[in-house]
């Protein structure tokens, strides 16, 4: 038996990256609830700052010394350790939402006469970003969709006539709420394609709905993968936050701005997303076996059209080729097209007794939502057909509850229709 063993990410949520005996022995960090560290004396402050502030490279024995919980706090710095590990990132930035992550970013990598080529449909907050504020300083945006195939997108692109401007692709797979996949390796390919030795176009993929247990952005070719640690990281429904996973030269820039635009974790933020990251893989494990029960009990009810669910994509498609691999698990978000209108989508919904009626998802609570009229309101009714997005679709996110009692009430709920 070898001595040195490669230990997995879920052994690690304990106890990675925490020194006890630099906490009185406590087996659980403390919450650092601090604005500031004392400098042992000014020489080591003056040696901090340079690092800090990028005046010199750290060097290779040199631990980054805490300063002030803007730039660093134990908390943060322990849980982006640990959080790192299911990306295989060299390093991660943990932000107090999903949001400030994807906006940091977006305003790192992209400069005034850029183009930012992105996925459609995109999570409201990200879309409305890119079109409201990246334009109003500049940034030209080109959009594409799941049903998009290589040779449309780089069509569209050469159209522009400013394809030579492209620094950053930003997809979003699964799409929400339809689960369309879209291809990471062949939007890869596209960031080589435009990428030139003066400038590198680099590829971000929101990793929210499948990550950091089922998909791997970074393993294909992905610079930087990004979360809304509010969902499945943070699980419990009960915090925001966001992260960001990549190499060093990423997160170093990326963490230089976030010191700047102050948009941090807070400390007790960071010790709760540690809680949740103990029981990641075990809650989204059982919250992904209960999703593929829900599905299969919708697939063949007389009521219910279609479901949307990766576990439910037929073999031999392209769809499939891509599921299979992109992804370890057909995760635990699905929706489905209920037979009829809106009032009989509303009918269902409000005739849940235990699934509940909230936007947001990744929680231990299973929790249902109507797109169109919900989180897609603000899509043009146009562009939401297009994409499914109709008002017989209703988005379930599943729990831990025990399934039987899910079905139970899907099916009572049903019966109200
Ligand atoms: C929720 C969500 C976000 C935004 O995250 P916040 O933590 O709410 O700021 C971004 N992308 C996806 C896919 C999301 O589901």
């Amino acid at each position: 038996m070898s001595k040195k063993r490669n230990l997995k990410p879920e052994s690690l949520m304990m106890s990675h990256g925490y020194k006890p005996e630099l906490s009185e022995g406590s087996i659980k960090s403390p919450i650092f609830q601090t604005s500031t560290f004392v400098f042992k004396n000014a020489q080591e402050g003056k040696a901090f700052f340079e690092v800090a502030y990028g005046l010199r490279e750290k060097e290779s024995s040199e631990e980054v010394g805490l300063i002030y919980s803007r730039i660093n706090n134990p908390d943060l710095e322990i849980l982006e350790t640990r959080l790192k590990l299911w990306d295989k990132a060299d390093d991660c930035a943990v932000f107090e939402s999903g949001m400030a992550a994807i906006s940091t970013v977006l305003l790192e990598f992209l400069s005034p006469g850029d183009v930012l080529l992105y996925s459609s449909p995109l999570y409201g907050g990200t879309d409305h970003f890119i079109k409201d504020f990246l334009k109003k300083i500049g940034v030209h945006t080109i959009s594409f969709t799941p049903n998009d195939s290589q040779e449309d997108i780089v069509k569209r692109l050469k159209n522009s006539g400013i394809a030579n401007k492209l620094s950053m692709i930003y997809i979003e797979t699964p799409a929400n709420p339809t689960n369309a996949l879209i291809d990471i390796d062949m939007c890869k390919a596209l960031a080589d394609r435009y990428s030139t030795d003066d400038k590198k176009v680099y590829l971000a993929v929101d990793n929210t709905y499948m990550g950091p247990l089922w998909q791997h952005p970074l393993e294909h070719g992905a610079d930087i993968a990004l979360y809304s640690a509010t969902k499945y990281i943070g699980g419990h429904s009960d915090l925001i936050a966001g992260a960001c996973c990549g190499n060093q030269e990423v997160i170093s820039r990326v963490k230089v701005l976030r010191t700047f635009l102050g948009n941090m974790a807070a400390p007790h933020t960071g010790w709760l997303l540690m809680r949740s990251l103990e029981t990641l893989k075990i809650r989204m494990e059982q919250q992904a076996e209960n999703a593929q029960h829900v599905a299969n009990y919708l697939k063949d009810h007389p009521k219910v059209e279609k479901v949307y669910y990766l576990g439910l994509i037929p073999e031999g498609t392209d769809e499939y080729a891509i599921y299979k691999k992109q992804y370890d698990s057909p995760g635990a978000m699905l929706s489905f097209d209920i037979k009829g209108k809106e009032k009989d989508a509303f009918a269902f919904i409000d005739g849940l007794k235990l699934i509940k009626l909230a936007v947001s998802l990744g929680g231990t609570e299973s929790l249902v939502e109507h797109p169109a009229t919900m989180t897609h309101a603000g899509v043009d009714p146009a562009f939401r057909e297009e994409l499914s997005i109709t008002e017989k679709l209703i988005r379930i996110s599943v729990g831990v509850e025990n399934y039987e009692d899910l079905i139970w009430d899907i099916e009572q709920a049903l019966e109200k229709v």
